[in-house]
């Protein structure tokens, strides 16, 4: 028997969506793979099905590529929640000057490892972990081993430190990007594996301009894609920096950059980003929450770009793909009603509709992501990173429209299998090769050992949270140090 034959699998019956252009639908059709790599998708019961191919019905169920979160923070997995009902200046001083310094390697690798299992739990099978938490070599090594572990598609963005310095790296810094990143580069030189790499360079507006070249420079250097995060455009004040124009003057403006958020940046910056090659990476629900204003993507589509989506970070919301579709959908929808109405006009026809939003989780990540050519929509040769959605269910049935069912409908519950190359990683509910028990367990204890370390500095609105669940007695004094003035998300 040859490897091919024990390795095969074919996804049996379902309703395809393959996020191809033009929104393709393949009501009961087969989608065959051969290893990592989907190598047919045909008409169900064309061909026999060979006896060692490993069958899996999905007669029931949506078959779509892997959903992609183009921006998300692993690390903060523990901090779920806490910043709920804070706005962005809270979220600075009470957690991340407060709480974050005291991270430890092992708490980066149990938050980085819970968080990508949630992914996967979720249906997302690609991520771009921004990762601002390298307070030493081993806490980059910490997050990567993570990634690696959990068995899903990685870009480890490298960034900078919070540590007890934090204001000195986040606010008109004047400190360059770690030298260790050329040590990690080294360690994630295969383009070809799972867990790749890019540069997180902090935004425009947070460090000094001979920093600002400095890094963009190395990364250029180090052939990393760069992805640029910090709050750009986040609010009035973050706007009026404009970030974009400062990359500008130095021409930096780069094609195959990544601008996340982008939500109040002046007209001819978002020109910008279009004409000089770059991507958006908007996230709507953190955004929206923490009072950076409307998301980018109407202005995005109105200068000809289609923004790529993410969760940011499951301090403010939940971190799933499904809602933040349907939040992307409704904050446009909701813009457009508020402006005709303000014009005393009707609104519509659509021109965005829940395809346009379908394609923004999926393919427009992997281009945004430097992966189009092997992920983010279902076709022979690429890679076998898909997602089963039940619909025999209450909540999706019966299915009338896939893609809003996509788009709008699902949630993670309705995720029943994943496959991130060709590996199920979860199965028929749940996750395989993980003891779900253990890992929550590794997080928690993290959590506890963190609101020990930090609880003195924790701000009001952390602690009654904490307090709310019975981990008043956990919050003892300590002597954490304060810093003003850090100015990023
Ligand atoms: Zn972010």
């Amino acid at each position: 028997m040859s490897r091919q034959s024990i390795i095969a699998k074919v996804l049996v019956g379902g309703t395809v969506v393959t996020g191809q252009t033009g929104h393709p639908v393949l009501p009961d059709h087969d989608v065959w793979l051969s290893g990592d790599t989907i190598s047919a998708i045909t008409p169900s019961g064309e061909h026999d099905v060979p006896e060692q191919c490993e069958v899996i019905d999905a007669r029931h169920a949506i078959v779509m590529p892997g959903l992609i979160d183009s921006h998300r923070h692993l690390w903060q997995t523990t901090l779920r929640g806490m910043c709920s009902d804070m706005i962005a200046p809270e979220y600075r001083h009470q957690l991340r000057e407060a709480l974050v310094p005291f991270f430890r390697p092992e708490d980066v690798y149990a938050a980085t490892l819970a968080g990508a299992l949630e992914l996967i739990d979720c249906g997302i099978t690609t991520v771009l972990d921004w990762v601002h938490i390298l307070n030493s070599p081993q806490h980059a090594d910490a997050s990567i081993a993570a990634l690696r572990t959990s068995g899903m598609r990685a870009i480890f963005a490298h960034s900078a430190p919070n540590d007890m310095e934090a204001s000195l790296w986040w606010s008109n810094s004047e400190r360059k990007h770690p030298a260790d990143v050329r040590r990690v580069r080294e360690e994630l030189s295969d383009k070809d594996a799972l867990v790749t790499m890019a540069f997180g360079a902090r935004a425009p507006h947070l460090v000094q301009r001979e920093v600002r070249n400095h890094d963009w420079h190395l990364a250029r250097e180090l052939d990393l894609r760069i992805v640029t995060d910090g709050g750009i455009g986040g609010g009035l004040w973050a706007g009026r920096t404009y970030p974009i124009r400062l990359l500008q003057q130095d021409g930096l403006l780069w094609p195959g950059t990544v601008y996340v958020h982008c939500n109040n940046l002046a007209p001819d910056e978002y020109a910008l980003i279009r004409e000089s090659g770059g991507y958006i990476s908007a996230s709507p629900c953190a955004e929206m929450y923490v009072g950076f204003g409307m998301p980018a993507t109407l202005d995005a589509l109105a200068h000809g770009i289609r923004p790529a989506l993410s969760t940011d970070s499951v301090t403010f919301v939940a971190g799933d793909m499904f809602g933040t579709m349907r939040s992307t959908l409704t904050s446009l929808r909701g813009m457009l009603g508020y402006k005709a109405t303000a014009q005393e006009e009707g609104v519509g026809p659509w021109e965005i509709t829940s395809a346009d939003i379908f394609e923004m989780a999926t393919a427009r990540g992997a281009e945004a992501l430097g992966l189009a050519d092997r992920v983010g929509t279902l076709e022979v040769g690429k890679a076998a990173d898909i997602v089963i959605l039940n619909t025999r269910s209450v909540r999706l049935s019966p299915l009338n429209n896939p893609i809003a069912t996509i788009a709008l409908l699902a949630t993670p519950a309705d995720v029943e299998t994943v496959l991130v190359a060709g590996n199920v990683v979860k199965r028929e509910g749940k996750l395989v090769q993980f003891d779900q028990g253990r890992v929550v367990d590794d997080l928690v204890r993290s959590r506890d050992w963190l609101i020990t370390k930090g609880g003195a500095e924790l701000g009001p609105a952390v602690q009654k949270g904490l307090a709310s669940c019975g981990l008043d007695q956990l919050i003892v004094p300590s002597r954490p140090p304060k810093h003003e003035g850090a100015g990023d998300v």
